[in-house]
């Protein structure tokens, strides 16, 4: 997960801890809430044309401005987007 996901998720918990709930339902409500942010992170297929996949195994992540990946004789046009996720997890690192 990324760094940048990680803070999404103690904010939330920070908030979530800080809240005082009048009732079962609303602290039920907090926790739900927690737990679709948790979701829509680790789901998040969102795709980013200013990148691009290529086969290696490794540092598979190039640029659109890059038109071929000579390790694996991949082309831009044949590979997928990358997705916005990884290109951050790549981008922290
Ligand atoms: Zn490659």
């Amino acid at each position: 997960m990324s760094q940048k996901n990680l803070i999404k998720i103690l904010v939330a918990l920070e908030k979530f801890q800080n809240t005082e709930f009048k009732s079962i339902e609303d602290q039920d409500a907090g926790i739900q809430k927690l737990m679709n942010i948790k979701a829509e992170i680790m789901k998040n297929t969102t795709t980013i044309s200013d990148y691009w996949d290529c086969d290696c195994k490794e540092n598979y992540i190039h640029p659109a401005s890059e038109n071929s990946c000579k390790l694996c004789n991949t082309f831009r046009e044949d590979q997928p987007d990358s997705r916005l996720v990884e290109v951050i997890n790549h981008s922290i690192m």
